[in-house]
């Protein structure tokens, strides 16, 4: 092969397209930037339900709560089944005040946040 075969050579281009050096080109308008969802997340949730906006499906939404069984609840029922009456070491378990808080999302039940005892 060389420089010189017709069919390797690059087809012929056009003259250049002028040059404007005085012209400047008007500025582009800066697209402005997406607005970004913001997860409005409390910093801590408590035992009531929160108005907050949704990590998974993002819409609005009141948490629906949950009692769940945590640590503390194991551990005072440990505490009465070995020191107290065995017998009744499930007390802990049917009493609210002493299990976990879990935060979901009604819509997609999405675990939103905890709040824990221990
Ligand atoms: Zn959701």
């Amino acid at each position: 092969m060389t420089e010189k075969d017709p069919l390797i050579q690059p087809p012929p281009y056009g003259p250049p397209p002028p040059q404007n050096p005085g012209y400047l080109y008007p500025p582009q308008p800066v697209p402005a930037p997406a607005p970004q969802v913001v997860n409005i997340l409390p910093t801590s949730f408590g035992e009531s339900s929160v108005a907050c906006v949704c990590p998974n499906c993002h819409k609005h939404v009141t948490t629906e709560v949950n009692f769940v069984v945590g640590t503390l609840t194991i551990l005072i029922s440990l505490i009465i089944f070995l020191l107290i009456c065995w017998p009744c070491f499930w007390i802990p378990c049917v009493i609210d005040s002493l299990k976990d808080v879990e935060h979901r999302c009604p819509n997609c039940k999405w675990l939103i946040g905890k709040h824990k005892r221990l």
